[in-house]
């Protein structure tokens, strides 16, 4: 099969093997991210999409299926795609800056440039002030800026985001999201973000993809058409918020498709 799009998910399934047998976390995945796009998965609760992250990442084989990078076969993890997890994991015996400068270490940059762009980057997800601090004297929220802006360190061609803001407080999610547009409409990343808010997705996503409930199957991809640059203020915008009330009908819809598709399943042995 050719690749045609930046980034390429090709047919993805996944299983896992359990003491009860086999189990479907994902049923043929396809999507095609272009560079520089901005796409939001959402779906329930155990659909598979921490899983489809990590394959994205190389960080597990998909059962069958590939993805591709600029027509290159994703199978290992590497520096192209950087991905921030659901839990933020920095390395307890370094302080902010040492985990943030990690990536920049490997790449053999002198200290003085690698104490620039650490500060750079920690001033943009707000940590200016903390550099020396170690990751148990932080809240979820600031650890998880600091795993953010060391996945940025790492200068990523895709940043995949696990529900980074999940976390968070309303008011520091706002802010997060705030700066997260920042540096995107900036650095013009392609970002893959799985969130479980409908109006976060409406607000970030060029396309936002609906998964049904487990095994993941793409239900519907939608273009959110609304203009840039945009900011979180549009969360009010009875435009977003129409936006995502289909979202969460289409969500819906997913899982009664599910739920039938189960009941069928039980009523013909
Ligand atoms: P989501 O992120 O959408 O909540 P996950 O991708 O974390 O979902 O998980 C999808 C399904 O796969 C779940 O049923 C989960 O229990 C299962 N699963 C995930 N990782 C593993 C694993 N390493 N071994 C066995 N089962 C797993
Ligand atoms: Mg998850």
């Amino acid at each position: 099969m050719g690749q045609t799009a930046f980034l390429e998910i090709q047919r993805v399934h996944a299983s896992f093997r359990g003491p009860q047998g086999d189990l479907d976390a994902l049923d043929d995945i396809s999507l095609q991210v272009e560079r520089g796009e901005f796409v939001c998965l959402i779906g329930p609760s155990g659909c598979g999409k921490s899983t489809l992250l990590r394959i994205i990442a190389g960080l597990l084989a998909p059962s069958s299926g590939a993805v591709y990078l600029g027509g290159e076969r994703i199978s290992v993890p590497g520096r192209r795609i950087g991905l921030v997890f659901q839990s933020p994991t920095l390395l307890p015996w370094r302080t902010v800056e040492g985990n943030v400068a990690l990536p920049l270490e490997m790449d053999g940059l002198s200290s003085e440039v690698r104490q620039d762009r650490v500060l750079k980057l920690l001033k943009m997800v707000g940590l200016s002030g903390f550099e020396k601090d170690y990751p148990l004297h932080l809240s979820g929220g600031m650890a998880q800026r600091a795993a953010i802006a060391r996945a940025l360190a790492q200068n990523p061609e895709v940043l995949l985001l696990d529900e980074p803001f999940g976390s968070l407080d309303a008011l520091t999610r706002e802010r997060m999201t705030a700066g997260l547009l920042h540096i995107w409409q900036t650095y013009q990343r392609t970002v893959v973000m799985v969130t479980h808010s409908v109006e976060e997705a409406a607000l970030l996503a060029d396309r936002v993809v609906v998964l049904s409930p487990r095994p993941g199957r793409v239900v519907d991809i939608l273009p959110i058409e609304l203009p840039r640059p945009r900011d979180p203020g549009l969360l009010l915008d009875p435009r977003l918020q129409q936006i995502a009330r289909h979202l969460r009908e289409v969500l819906r819809a997913g899982e009664e498709q599910t739920l039938q598709y189960i009941a069928g399943q039980q009523a013909t042995p």
